[in-house]
């Protein structure tokens, strides 16, 4: 059976020997106060640097969830409004958190095979944060790097350019010096189980929320930051998903060699899904195609009938979600999914549906 969810994913084969070991190891009653801990902790920040390649100077915190950083975003880093820049139900929802804690926040929509048009956008010197999703999970669109570098060139002066990563990061390479956050949770490329959550910030965003200092919630950035200068946390983390992380991260291959694997992938899939099969691409400018979950659409009809035949053979699809739900369905190119699996789809697909 293997799965293309797009989250929760297929989590590498060796997460049932790494669950042994914390076991083993006494990881699950280890206290977080300890050095044993804050070893572990370090450790695996400098690990995930080393792997994603992220730039030394910035600074990394881990959370519950990639919803618990929209939340963490309006609270500690945007004190007048944000401008919402998205295509999708990710990013849509991102949005609405936002707009519940700063009800001046606004949003720009654009569509799924165009670029959002950086000139129109309303930026203005009140803008805290502008916020885009890199890989839009819902619709299986992707923001690449030059538009990214663009957009970040063109912020006001005030401005920090916040990006959810959450269906990329750790799948493919991203230019983390181009923006000042970044963000995404383990259940999508780092292929381990739910429940953690990855965050990078440019010295320049940590500079910015220090000085707002804001300080009412458990999660407030300044919070994390003054506990994790000693590699700790102010409520008990999840030690169970930080040692899978740090297990993980020690046998995977550099994210450069992970992306060349995952953007070739994903070119074989899209020519194949291009020609020759009753489903088409969902997105049709290759410009704007995720690289990290692919869409096909059909007729409702046939999208049911394309799950239940494949799921009969041990692949299960992902479906289409938010408005996309019944004409859509997803396909997860995420790196704990091995090649074999992409075969047999691609025998599936010819077999019974070219
Ligand atoms: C899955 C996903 C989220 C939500 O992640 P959680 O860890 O469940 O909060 C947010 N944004 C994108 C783009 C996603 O793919």
């Amino acid at each position: 059976m293997y799965t293309f969810n797009p989250g929760p994913a297929a989590v590498y084969p060796q997460v049932r020997q790494y669950l042994q070991d914390a076991f083993d190891e006494g990881w699950l009653s280890a206290p977080h106060r300890g050095e044993r801990f804050t070893t572990l902790l370090r450790q695996t920040v400098t690990d995930l640097k080393t792997r994603l390649n992220v730039p030394q100077d910035y600074t990394v915190f881990l959370m519950g969830s990639a919803t618990e950083c929209w939340e963490v975003l309006a609270q500690s880093l945007t004190p007048t409004k944000s401008l919402h820049v998205y295509n999708g139900a990710f990013g849509e929802k991102w949005f609405e958190y936002a707009k519940a804690l700063r009800p001046a926040s606004s949003a720009v929509t654009f569509g799924l095979d165009e670029l959002p048009d950086i000139s129109k956008l309303p930026m203005d010197l009140q803008t805290d944060l502008v916020c885009i999703t890199q890989n839009e999970t819902s619709n299986a669109t992707q923001l690449r790097d030059g538009f990214i570098l663009n957009l970040f060139n063109r912020l006001p002066s005030n401005a920090l350019l916040a990006v959810d990563a959450t269906s990329s990061l750790a799948g493919i390479q991203l230019k983390y010096i181009k923006a000042d956050i970044w963000y995404g949770s383990v259940q999508k490329c780092f292929g381990l189980p739910a429940g953690l959550s990855v965050m990078l910030l440019s010295p320049r965003s940590v500079e910015r929320f220090r000085k707002i200092n804001e300080r009412a919630h458990y999660n407030s950035l300044v919070h994390q930051y003054e506990k994790m200068l000693n590699f700790q946390t102010n409520y008990t983390p999840n030690v169970l998903g930080i040692y899978l992380l740090s297990r993980m991260l020690q046998e995977r291959a550099p994210i450069k060699a992970v992306h060349q694997h995952m953007t070739e992938r994903a070119t074989k899939l899209y020519d194949y899904f291009d020609q020759a099969t009753q489903l088409t691409p969902l997105v049709q400018n290759p410009e704007t195609r995720s690289t990290t979950v692919i869409g096909l659409q059909g007729a409702p009809a046939l999208i049911d009938e394309v799950k239940r035949r494949a799921l009969a053979q041990g692949l299960q699809l992902g479906n289409g979600y938010g408005s996309w739900k019944s004409g859509s369905l997803r396909i997860a190119n995420f790196p704990a999914i091995p090649d074999e699996a992409f075969e047999q789809l691609v025998q599936f697909f010819a077999k019974e549906f070219a």
